[in-house]
């Protein structure tokens, strides 16, 4: 199928993706965005690229899988200073906290992912503006861990899908999906415009169940947010996403520091009393203390698209022609993986074994 005109719906780190390794294989896509690429979940994520907490063993193997993609796309795509592989660092202070750390160290060590155990005294080597409490005697170092500048890597991917003679159309919202029988046909859009193609690609991110719906297709999305806060410029050396008890954080260019709570989000979701950005920014800057004296400059919140059973939704729907989903959280770490398979299984009909647990038709009574 490598001549099909192909509809990418999203242009956020999955669409992104997908559009341009579809356009590389030599499809012919246009990519319909409702707003602006970038301007969804993927410009507001922590953006960490790792694998540290992602389980079963076959989802771990996709999110290292993805990893390596994200490396060869800094070389397909002619360097990339979006992608901050330096590692990263996490440490607990309590016995419970150190004990499941530890833990997960040795699943990962078992499973091959690199991690070292380091000693804090290194560990400031690494990130001399760290304050690790003095009883802290080991620090994990997760040397392939990194972040991405998701927005950079986004404009990248869309101007290489361009080169390959892609369409990416801004502020044209699908509305309708067109359907013969079991067959998608194309879309249109609130402009009134007709887009006719042989597949439909459905990478609206929160909003895919709502996208499936036009096309006859009932999948559960949960819209899960998440708080990220945003520092005033600061003084530092910071390089690498950090994970100190209780709070993550990491470099957000310009000298700000882009701060999340524990499990980004849970703090002040399940806190009865009001858990304010400047709480986070105190308990942040008590393991890191360029930060005093530093203000709250924004708070943004995303909507992370999350398939009920937190596992990725990735495939086309049985009985239905020419639609496909591609869904997951985890979207910055996985999208240059849901590029390549999703354009792997479209244009050469061969589904990918790895995704048999994770296909769309699992919701689908
Ligand atoms: C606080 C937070 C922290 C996170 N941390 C991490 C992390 O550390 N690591 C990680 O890997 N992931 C993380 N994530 C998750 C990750 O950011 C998301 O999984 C990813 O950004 C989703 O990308 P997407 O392309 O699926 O969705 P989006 O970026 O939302 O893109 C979908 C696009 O579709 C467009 N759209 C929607 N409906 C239509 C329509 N009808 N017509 C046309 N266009 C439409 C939207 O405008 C949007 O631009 C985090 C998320 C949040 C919120």
């Amino acid at each position: 199928m490598s001549k099909a005109d192909i509809v990418v719906i999203g242009a956020g780190s999955v669409g992104a993706n997908v559009a341009y390794r579809l356009a590389e294989r030599g499809a012919k896509v246009t990519v319909l965005e409702a707003g602006a690429p970038g301007g969804g979940t993927s410009g507001t994520s922590f953006a960490w690229t790792n694998s540290f907490h992602k389980t079963p063993r076959d989802y771990h193997e996709l999110n290292t899988a993805s990893m390596a993609e994200h490396l060869s796309l800094v070389v397909e795509l002619g360097g990339g200073d979006w992608h901050k592989q330096e590692g990263a660092l996490a440490w607990e202070q309590e016995p419970l906290g150190r004990a499941q750390l530890k833990e997960t160290v040795e699943r990962l060590g078992s499973w091959g992912y690199p991690v070292e155990i380091i000693s804090a005294h290194d560990a400031r080597k690494l990130e001399p503006d760290l304050q690790i409490a003095s009883h802290v005697d080991e620090v994990v170092f997760t040397p392939s861990e990194g972040y991405v500048d998701v927005v950079p890597l986004i404009g990248r991917l869309l101007s290489h899908a361009v080169r390959r003679g892609a369409r990416v159309l801004s502020g044209e919202r699908v509305t309708g999906v067109i359907r013969e029988g079991m067959r998608v046909r194309g879309v249109t859009t609130e402009s009134g415009a007709r887009f006719e193609a042989d597949m439909v690609v459905d990478c609206a991110g929160p909003a895919t169940d709502e996208v499936a719906r036009l096309a006859g297709v009932e999948i559960p999305i949960d819209r899960v947010p998440g708080r990220l806060i945003y520092t005033t410029p600061v003084a530092s050396t910071l390089r690498r996403p950090i994970h100190a008890p209780g709070v993550h954080f990491r470099p957000d260019g310009g000298g700000r520091i882009v701060l999340a709570e524990f499990g980004h989000d849970q703090v002040w979701r399940q806190s009865e009393e009001p858990w304010t950005a400047e709480q986070s920014l105190a308990a942040v800057a008590a393991h890191f203390p360029a930060l005093a004296g530093a203000r709250v400059e924004a708070i943004r919140f995303g909507v992370r698209p999350i398939p009920r059973d937190e596992r990725p939704m990735v495939g086309g729907i049985p009985g239905l022609d020419g639609f496909f989903i591609v869904a997951s959280h985890s979207g910055v770490t996985l999208g240059p993986l849901w590029g390549l398979i999703a354009a792997a299984e479209i244009l050469d009909g061969v589904p990918d074994p790895r995704l048999a647990p994770y296909r769309p038709a699992r919701f689908l009574s």
